[in-house]
């Protein structure tokens, strides 16, 4: 189905859209991602979703959070799976809404496969990642040619208390690394990083609630990263920029920080 600005339908009844919150501003969405949630019957979303985006919700479109939290009831990927195949089903217009871009680290391509193993019609709607959002917001940009030549994103999601990541090839010069749920990783990220042969010296930005007006951002070397996150108590959803585009944040565009 194509999905444009001009169509009456961009949601069809009985089929699913994976659509991009953006990083929290809600003036950040995409004009399809705006169009899906005005025409959504039911909106399963996560928690890193913010207020902003879900005020933009239509009284009508019921509201599922399937959030992961520690201490409220924790949805398992299956169940949501399952409830959007059964409300797709029943012929309602389905927005599966994450934060981000449902393809960047958030396992939206797992649903995309469920749904399209069920036989449901599913569209992607891209959204702004975090990393871009950020950088955007704080004025580092990810690949100014004076200091990076390439731009990596990585999950620092530890399976089985390890980060299983391949750390030469993070440690490389002239390249910005974004890591992603790296909060609870930041010792062995800053050991395995140096190891690997990246200064200590390497200037490193912690990114707390990009975009949203609760946005926050701390700096730090390499080495001091471990101490800054533990005496500040700095908590997820946050992000960790590494690379000497650190020092660009001072330069952030006026009017554009929020
Ligand atoms: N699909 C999302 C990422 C989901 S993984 C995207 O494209 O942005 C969840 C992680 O994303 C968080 O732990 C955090 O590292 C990062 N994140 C998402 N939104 C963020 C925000 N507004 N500010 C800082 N980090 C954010």
């Amino acid at each position: 189905m194509t999905a444009g600005v001009h169509s009456d339908v961009v949601l069809a009844p009985g089929s699913v859209a994976l659509v991009g919150a953006g990083p929290g501003a809600a003036d950040l969405l995409t004009l399809r991602a705006y169009a899906c949630l005005q025409q959504a019957d039911v909106v399963l979303h996560d928690l890193l979703v913010g207020p902003e985006v879900l005020a933009l919700l239509p009284p009508h479109a019921q509201r599922i959070s399937v959030g992961k939290a520690g201490g409220r009831h924790s949805w398992a990927q299956r169940d949501i799976c399952a409830l959007m195949v059964s409300e797709a089903r029943a012929g309602r217009r389905v927005v599966r809404l994450k934060g981000g871009d449902p393809f960047v680290f958030g396992r939206g391509g797992e649903e995309m496969q469920a749904l399209m193993a069920a036989g449901i019609a599913v569209q992607v709607v891209s959204g702004i990642t975090a990393a871009v959002g950020a950088a955007a917001s704080l004025g580092f940009p990810l690949t100014h040619r004076d200091h990076a030549h390439s731009c990596i994103f990585v999950t620092g999601h530890l399976q089985h208390d390890t980060l299983a990541l391949n750390w030469g090839a993070l440690a490389q010069p002239r390249q910005t690394v974004v890591i992603y749920m790296g909060m609870s990783g930041v010792e062995t990220i800053a050991r395995e990083l140096q190891s690997a042969g990246l200064p200590a010296a390497t200037p490193v930005a912690v990114v707390r609630y990009a975009t949203r007006p609760e946005q926050q951002v701390w700096t730090a070397t390499l080495a001091a990263l471990p101490q800054l996150v533990a005496e500040k108590g700095l908590a997820p959803p946050s992000l960790l920029v590494i690379g000497t585009v650190v020092e660009l944040l001072g330069a952030s565009p006026v009017g554009n920080s929020r």
